[in-house]
């Protein structure tokens, strides 16, 4: 056991609350990136304890970087991944500068506190740990910090797809982020570890509609922005349905088997009523994120483009629900472009990674439940999946739902407690993973 190893929680703790804030006052506002700056900070603190790091670089200042611990080599690696980039923050609705990563109450602020800088430091500090303490690994144990995933990652993971793709092929097993402690997830009244062993895939699609064009005080039949309007407004009408799909399902079972809701469990659709994130796991989900059409008051437009986000749930095909789109829109004069899409397999749940994730989380706290997960956006995991690695969305820091909710937000943060809580669960599951 950790105990065993000796080592001072509080103490580490406090050293990943040091590291993560200077980690966080490195802007790596994606675009442009600049992850370089990031990977060399990681990377210094690997080399002064003694790793080797290698950097490669998909573009100017896109730098990812890698280093290992070299296991007994009974068994393929484990990859520690985690992403170096941020999406951009608008100071003016934040309470603090997002980039001065200031320290209040107990929680880390800034951007970044959660996606993912925070596991980043997790990770290292497993490393660092994993040296301190002289552990020799059965497997080799792979850091990968990634540029570039908050942007579609053509500068990180995709890009090492394409030139170093036994990066991406060596190890058997992965953590990334992709699924969190929580401690009230969809009402549960106990501690749940969400385990995510697969995404949903992001289908972006573009509407554009043709039409006839003419003066604004003679309506015709023919509107481009009518026709593209009446498009928008079927597709919203269009009754999807909704699928408990059986990993879903799993998770339903292991919270009311689990006594997570004493009072009694809630249905699907009252779930789905109440949180938004829970309705994203149970249908595939259309949001309107753009339109555009016109030029002057007093004419009509001879076209009109709209932009909707689609996200898939695992194992949907992309091509028939564009065809059903099409069916629901009527319309041969509104096309429907892909402009992005990426489909992900899913990993196994139950394998011998996730059992230990199970065993380590019921010992370390009480009452808390560990649940697959399905993650409602896309993340770096999708490539490592395409190539059969076992690869889950991990991050085992506990808080509150509401404070996990400010991933992309405004005001992201990370309570302290729930670092502590990340490392010694984190350390102990590679630990005891990889123990020979
Ligand atoms: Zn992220």
């Amino acid at each position: 056991m950790t105990n065993a190893l000796q080592i001072d929680w509080d103490e580490v703790t406090a050293e990943i609350v040091a590291t993560l804030t200077e980690y966080l006052r490195i802007d790596t506002t994606n675009p442009p990136g600049n992850e370089q700056v990031a990977a060399e900070f990681l990377a210094e603190r690997l080399e002064r304890e003694g790793y080797q790091t290698e950097y490669v670089e998909a573009g100017p200042g896109r730098v990812s970087m890698r280093t290992r611990l070299a296991g007994s080599g009974e068994q393929r690696p484990l990859m520690l991944l985690n992403h170096t980039d941020v999406v951009p923050a608008q100071p003016e609705f934040w309470e603090v500068d997002p980039f001065a990563a200031e320290v209040r109450d107990g929680e880390i602020w800034g951007r970044g506190a959660l996606d993912m800088k925070s596991m980043g430091v997790l990770e290292l500090l497993v490393m660092l740990l994993f040296k301190r303490l002289n552990l020799t690994p059965n497997r080799d144990i792979v850091f990968l910090a990634v540029a570039d995933e908050e942007a579609g990652s053509a500068f990180g993971m995709e890009w090492l797809d394409k030139e170093h793709r036994d990066w991406l092929t060596e190890p058997e097993f992965a953590l990334n982020e992709g699924g969190m402690g929580s401690l009230n997830f969809l009402g549960s009244q106990h501690p749940v570890f969400a385990c995510s062993p697969s995404e949903k895939g992001p289908l972006w699609l573009r509407l554009r509609a043709e039409g006839q064009p003419g003066h604004g005080s003679t309506p015709h039949a023919d509107n481009a922005m009518d026709r593209l309007v009446r498009a928008l407004y079927r597709i919203q009408e269009w009754e999807r349905s909704i699928v408990v799909q059986p990993q879903t399902q799993e998770a339903l079972h292991r919270l009311r088997a689990g006594n997570a809701w004493p009072k009694g469990a809630p249905s699907v659709a009252r779930l789905r009523q109440t949180y938004p994130t829970f309705s994203a796991i149970t249908q595939n989900t259309i949001s309107n994120t753009g339109a555009t059409s016109g030029f002057k008051h007093n004419v009509i437009p001879a076209d009109a483009e709209a932009t909707l986000d689609c996200r898939l749930l695992p194992g949907e095909s992309h091509d028939a629900f564009i065809r059903s789109m099409k069916e629901v829109i009527d319309d041969d004069k509104v096309e429907i472009e892909a402009v992005f899409q990426s489909e992900s397999p899913a990993s196994e749940f139950q394998t011998e990674l996730v059992n230990v994730v199970e065993d380590v989380v019921r010992e370390q706290i009480e009452g808390a439940l560990v649940i697959p997960s399905t993650c409602v956006g896309f993340t770096d995991s999708r490539v490592l999946r395409r190539h059969g690695v076992h690869a889950y969305g991990f991050v085992p820091t506990l808080m509150d739902a509401s404070l996990a909710a400010g991933v992309h937000g405004h005001n992201e943060r990370i309570p302290i407690d729930g670092l502590n809580t990340g490392i010694q669960i984190l350390f102990e599951v590679v630990r005891r993973f990889t123990a020979a």
